[in-house]
């Protein structure tokens, strides 16, 4: 087995351990294989081993890869997890299937108004601010709250749930923190939003703390630096 593929290999299985001694199915959590560390011949080995859900936090960098002949005929499902400005939304949205850092209604609008008639809404992700962190992008918890029963005007756009990133500085326990409350704040805001939103999905949880995330609900966690451990480039 490849360095690449046993990475792989021992990162699904701390998420199975982690889903199960929550009393979840692993099957119920998707890895977003995070390939901002490396170039695309290793992002195509993390393919041929399995992992077919990928995340760039850049644009360039997303459209890069995309374009990519190693890449561009592999069933890849490009995940945007980074911060996305609206001067490149419209070439960005054609190549991700989900946009996870939405973080203002501006930006809503904006994707909303490049998806219109697309034959399928872009799926996407609002992001949280759940540390508090004035560094940080996102809707504030109370932004949100007062936002949420206007998310059913965005016609070409499926809104699928919430995202958010621990501070790095906090550790553990402010990560776990952050975690619980965006789980928390899902099932508030559900009642809030109009029937045909539904936030099912929780992007949530890296490296460090994929586990304390999956631990609290998370549908989806951001790995990078554990599958590259060890590989040049990475
Ligand atoms: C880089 C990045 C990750 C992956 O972080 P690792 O600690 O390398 O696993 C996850 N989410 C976002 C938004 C990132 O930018």
């Amino acid at each position: 087995m490849s360095s690449i593929a046993s990475n792989l290999a021992r990162v699904q299985d701390r998420i199975a351990i982690a889903a199960e001694a929550a009393g979840r199915s692993p099957s119920d959590i998707t890895l977003v294989g995070v390939t901002k560390y490396v170039g695309a011949s290793e992002t195509a080995e993390l393919v041929r081993a399995g992992c077919t859900e990928l995340g760039e936090s850049r644009p360039q960098q997303l459209w890069e890869k995309a374009a990519d002949e190693q890449l561009r005929s592999a069933a890849v499902r490009w995940h945007l997890i980074g911060h996305l400005q609206r001067n490149k939304v419209n070439r960005t949205l054609p190549l991700t299937a989900l946009v996870h850092g939405v973080d203002s209604p501006r930006l809503l609008k904006a994707i909303n108004t490049a998806a219109a008639g697309n034959p399928t809404p872009q799926q996407l992700l609002l992001e949280v601010n759940c540390s508090g962190d004035s560094e940080k992008h996102g809707f504030t918890p109370d932004a949100l709250r007062e936002f949420a029963p206007q998310l059913g005007d965005y016609q070409a756009v499926e809104i699928c749930g919430l995202m958010t990133m621990a501070s790095r500085e906090g550790g553990e326990k402010s990560a776990r923190e952050a975690f619980a409350l965006l789980r928390d704040l899902q099932g508030e805001l559900q009642p809030l939003v109009p029937d045909s939103v539904k936030l099912r999905e929780l992007s949530m949880g890296m490296s460090g703390d994929f586990e304390a995330a999956i631990a609290e609900g998370a549908t989806m966690v951001r790995v990078g630096s554990a599958l590259w451990e060890g590989i040049r480039g990475g």
